[in-house]
């Protein structure tokens, strides 16, 4: 009797200690979420809304993915919050460029988030639009050699966000997922994908559609919503039939309920900006006649507009007539 109850509350404080004592109802619910995780309450927490019209736009350097084309063996568990995928080897897919400059983010793993029905689920926001699901990939800061260290630094992680919009055709590329959903249903079980996996099949292919994204620093979304990540959302969104979404939301929960919908609500943005990262090529005009300029002066602040001959030609015509008269 001892024995099982030093177990029991062993295995409690093990909960507390991962914050696995989370959920999204009730008491453990995210707006309680504050009263055992302070760090919850924080002035730099996600999810947010993001208006595009409060964005600030700039060019960065390209982002970078490295290793995304190499296939490697995957596996996904069912830890009661979400479904995690991770690969089984390390340090070999890379982030950077972008907001993270030189630095060399390493992947750690990548999960979802999603709703009841078909209408909520992301966690971001895009003018106050919620989509049915969203993809975050996890990379940490190589500087900082693993994933917990990291944690204990505001540039520690940098996330990659992906949302999807409902499609009438299931996306092939995420099937290898979809069909062993039914295998981990229960909390903590785990399965090998069938074949290894190219992450670039999960994320966004296009080059240019790549450096389409905004940009804030932020948390996790999750309890202890350490505000440690530089949030990357990309605007391309990804497409999965209403059949391949709803297949996530037969996952148990740690309460053994269903677990229906594993979003956090969005948080107030204070005093934090969120860039816009315009893809470089799309700054630089090209193929315009360059009569059709309007310069903008640098020392004056005046915009200078060039005359074409044909009105200078038409005013000397007109002065001739007048004095002619
Ligand atoms: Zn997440």
């Amino acid at each position: 009797m001892v024995f099982s109850i030093a177990t029991f509350g062993l295995l409690l404080l093990l909960g507390f200690c991962l914050g696995d004592d989370f959920g999204y109802d009730g008491n453990h619910g995210p707006s309680h979420w504050g009263e055992e995780y302070h760090t919850c309450i924080g002035k730099h927490q996600s999810p947010i809304n993001i208006e595009e019209h409060n964005v600030k736009n700039v060019s960065l350097p390209p982002l970078k993915l490295i290793g995304i084309d190499d296939p490697y063996q995957s596996f996904v568990t069912n830890n009661g919050h979400t479904v995690m995928l991770k690969i089984n080897e390390s340090k070999v897919i890379m982030l950077s460029g972008g907001p993270l400059g030189n630095k060399v983010y390493v992947f750690e793993q990548l999960h979802f988030h999603w709703g009841q029905n078909d209408f909520e689920g992301s966690e971001d926001l895009i003018n106050n639009h919620s989509f049915p699901m969203e993809m975050h990939a996890v990379f940490y800061k190589e500087d900082y050699k693993s994933m917990n260290e990291a944690l204990n630094h505001s540039d520690g992680l940098a996330i990659l966000a992906y949302l999807y919009e409902v499609s009438p055709n299931p996306n092939v590329m995420y099937e290898p997922i979809v069909e062993v959903l039914p295998d981990i249903e229960t909390v903590g079980s785990e399965k090998v994908l069938r074949e290894p996996l190219m992450l670039r099949k999960l994320f966004i292919s296009d080059i240019t559609t790549m450096q389409d994204y905004f940009t804030y620093n932020g948390s996790l979304t999750t309890p202890p919503c350490l505000e440690v990540a530089i949030w990357i959302d990309f605007k391309d969104h990804l497409r999965l039939s209403h059949e391949q979404i709803a297949a996530f939301r037969n996952l148990r929960s740690t309460e053994g309920d269903k677990l229906t919908h594993n979003f956090r609500p969005v948080q107030s943005l204070e005093d934090r900006i969120v860039l816009h990262n315009i893809p470089r090529e799309q700054n630089i005009p090209r193929n315009i006649p360059p009569k059709t300029y309007h310069r903008f002066d640098e020392h004056s602040g005046q915009h200078n507009v060039e005359m074409p001959l044909s009105i200078i030609a038409l005013a000397v015509l007109f002065a001739v007539i007048l004095f002619a008269i």
